[in-house]
């Protein structure tokens, strides 16, 4: 018997031994009416309660005779009623359970789905992708097969979402995605890549050209304009190319070099290239970086600067900013700006945050030890705020270290805010709790919705650097500076501001009250040894609980 088998007779035999309980009271009133009755009819018919009168009614009275059947007719009625209520209720109950479980399986699904597909054309998206080129790439190792890696991106999409907006822009998105659904085989695979970049992942059969197939059905889905908005758009793509295992044999390099070959494509004329080792030469360093990053996050190329932010009343560091950059055998010291949006896009952001997190926190214990307890701040990218297991890694990292809470602060730009508002408030809500410190970059660069500031956990702003330095200059950005100091002070914040380089903008920073100044008037980012010597020789604003970074 199955489990929902027993499961079923379990409940009908618990619930009929209820009913049957019941079933038993009515039996017994039956007989205590039959007594009271049979006893009344001898008193008053026969003249007296005796054993003869008693055997008289009993004989003789015909209604006598119809209650006596009562008990046999409750004891079958209660059998019968609660042997299939029983049934009835239990099998509703499974039946519910099911449904239940029914329904759990799905969102389960849907769940998965979401974390793997893109939400505008339901397509897989980086992630999935990423993981289908590398098992596709075992399988192609091991069958000893060809694997194309298409990199597919749409020329002056940029021109449609600025021009007719962004509702146009998906809609022209979500007509690229069905035509190359129609392009395509049951065995490749479309991703979108995010923006207006699309992936295709295609198996080789051993003919050398079928590859140039590929990319001829492709072209040929963008020769008939797309209708969008009762306009007729003339939409085209270039395609990049990285073949395995020529071009590469791992996920990183083989997404690197379609990469490169569909930047060349930007640039050419036939709209496609393959890759060759000669396009490195044409294409920025970045693109030739991208596939070093893995093993420099992992060899512990990377290193973090720290720059002081210092308190404006007292001329006191409170905090320092942690400032990632990369040790290149060939390249010397490369700026974050050259490898962290490369490391947004192919989804290495993740490791390379972590290891952010956990250097920070080592030095900002060794700090604490020497009694130079200061808070210290760390940029945290928009996919890194919004990625659902960012609390649980923080809480695994901050379990490991003895520095509290309370001394660490995350950056974060208002776009990474906007780009999914309800799931950044969840995700600071839970960090805030934690008793993390939460602090809004580059502010005004982006489009700052006051309503959702409002609501977010947030004790610190930082005014962009590009205002800051023409405050004395421009007027615009000079009142930029003083409204969003205000704005800032109306709604509890602290206001750093960054990029302070000469003294004159300190004063007139102190003029307009300003708590938090960062820049090179007082420091560039130090190494650690370096930074380690400031503090020492710095006076430090040690407050308990710093709502600094
Ligand atoms: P940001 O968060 O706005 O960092 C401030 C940048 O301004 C730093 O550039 C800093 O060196 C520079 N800076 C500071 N004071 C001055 C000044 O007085 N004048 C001028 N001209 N610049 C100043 P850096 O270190 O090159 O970082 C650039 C950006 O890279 C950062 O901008 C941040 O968005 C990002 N970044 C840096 N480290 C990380 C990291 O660990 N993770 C993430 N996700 N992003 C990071
Ligand atoms: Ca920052
Ligand atoms: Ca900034």
């Amino acid at each position: 018997m199955d489990r929902l088998g027993e499961v079923l007779l379990k409940n009908v035999s618990v619930m009929k031994s209820r009913v049957t309980k019941h079933a038993v009271y009515g039996v017994l009133i039956a007989v205590s009416t039959i007594i009271l009755a049979t006893l009344l009819s001898a008193q008053y018919q026969y003249g007296g309660i005796s054993v003869e009168n008693i055997v008289a009614a009993q004989k003789n009275n015909f209604t006598l005779w119809i209650i006596d059947g009562m008990p046999f007719i409750f004891a079958f009625w209660g059998q019968y009623v609660s042997a299939s209520m029983a049934l009835q209720a239990s099998t509703m109950v499974l039946d519910q359970t099911n449904e239940l479980r029914n329904q759990t399986v799905a969102l389960e699904y849907q769940v998965m789905h979401d974390a793997t597909h893109d939400s505008l054309t339901d397509l897989p998206n980086r992630v999935l992708l990423l993981d289908r080129l590398d098992q596709a790439i075992h399988t192609a190792f091991r069958e000893q097969q060809r694997l194309a890696l298409l990199i597919l991106d749409l020329d002056h999409f940029k021109d449609i979402n600025d021009t007719l907006g962004h509702h146009s822009g998906d809609q022209v998105l979500k007509y690229v995605a069905l035509r190359l659904q129609g392009v395509m085989r049951k065995s490749d695979t479309l991703a979108r890549l995010g923006g207006d970049e699309f992936a295709i992942m295609v198996p080789l059969a051993q003919e050398r050209n079928d590859v140039h197939i590929v990319v001829e059905k492709i072209q040929n889905a963008f020769i008939s304009p797309f209708i969008v908005g009762g306009l007729s758009l003339d939409v085209q793509a270039s395609i990049g190319i990285a073949i395995f295992p020529k071009h590469g044999k791992d996920v990183d390099t083989i997404m690197q070099r379609a990469d490169v070959a569909m930047y060349v494509a930007k640039q050419n004329k036939e709209g496609f290239a393959i890759y060759s080792p000669k396009l490195d030469k044409h294409t920025p360093k970045r693109l030739t970086l991208m596939g070093e990053l893995r093993q420099a996050i992992e060899n512990g190329d990377l290193v973090l600067h720290y720059q002081p932010k210092i308190n404006i009343s007292g001329n006191s560091t409170i905090g320092v900013e942690a400032l990632v950059r990369w040790q290149h055998a060939e390249h010397g010291l490369i700026p974050p700006d050259d490898f962290i949006p490369m490391a947004e896009r192919t989804g290495l952001i993740k490791q390379l945050f972590f290891w952010v997190v956990k250097t920070a926190l080592a030095q900002a214990e060794q700090w604490h030890n020497e009694q130079l307890k200061i808070g210290i701040a760390i940029n945290l990218s928009p996919s890194t705020l919004l990625d659902a297991d960012l609390p649980d890694i923080i809480t695994g990292l901050l379990a490991s270290s003895n520095v509290p809470a309370r001394y660490i602060t995350f950056e974060i730009t208002e776009g990474s805010i906007i780009q999914d508002p309800d799931r950044a408030l969840d995700i600071l809500v839970r960090l805030a709790k934690m008793g993390i410190n939460i602090s809004i970059d580059d502010f005004g660069t982006g489009y700052s919705s006051l309503a959702y500031l409002k609501k977010m956990p947030v004790s610190e702003l930082k005014i962009d650097q590009s205002f800051v330095q023409d405050m004395l200059k421009n007027d615009n950005d000079a009142v930029i500076v003083r409204s969003t100091i205000d704005l800032a002070h109306n709604m509890g914040l602290k206001v750093v501001a960054e990029g302070v380089e000469e003294k004159e903008i300190v004063v007139r920073l102190k003029l307009l009250n300003c708590d938090i100044i960062q820049g090179y008037y007082y420091s560039v980012p130090l190494n650690n040894n370096d930074c380690t010597e400031w503090l020492r020789s710095h006076t430090l604003d040690i407050i308990d609980n710093p709502t600094t970074g």
